[in-house]
């Protein structure tokens, strides 16, 4: 129930942004989930519309983008998106290593009625 809980804090932190700015009713959410977090999209979706019963959040529309692990070339530092399979730099073809981003699940926007 590992997941269940990650999504219960953002539905939380997602319901007091919005009682902070006095919504009546939040319209749509979007979140970012890294393609590395360890999440799956549908079982997100599953619990945030368990969890978006009788609150502000009921009815709104959730937007879920999905954001690509970045590799850091070893040569030259540049930063790219990791493609199938392919490690390689886009600029001087040395080999990237995995950087932190891809592993990311959060709030990117929220759009309320008030
Ligand atoms: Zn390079």
């Amino acid at each position: 129930m590992h997941e269940y809980h990650i999504v219960e804090g953002v539905v939380k932190q997602i319901l007091e942004r919005a009682k902070s700015s006095n919504a009546k009713k939040i319209t749509s959410v979007t979140l970012v989930l890294g393609e590395l977090s360890g999440l799956q999209e549908e079982s997100i979706r599953i619990y945030f519309d368990n969890l978006a019963k009788k609150n502000l959040l009921e009815g709104a529309k959730l937007i879920i983008k999905p954001a690509k692990s970045k590799l850091k070339c070893k040569d030259c530092g540049v930063i790219f998106e990791h493609e199938k399979s392919n490690f390689n730099c886009p600029k001087c073809s040395g080999l990237g290593v995995l950087t932190n981003s891809g592993k990311e699940f959060y709030i990117d926007n929220i759009e309320i009625d008030s």
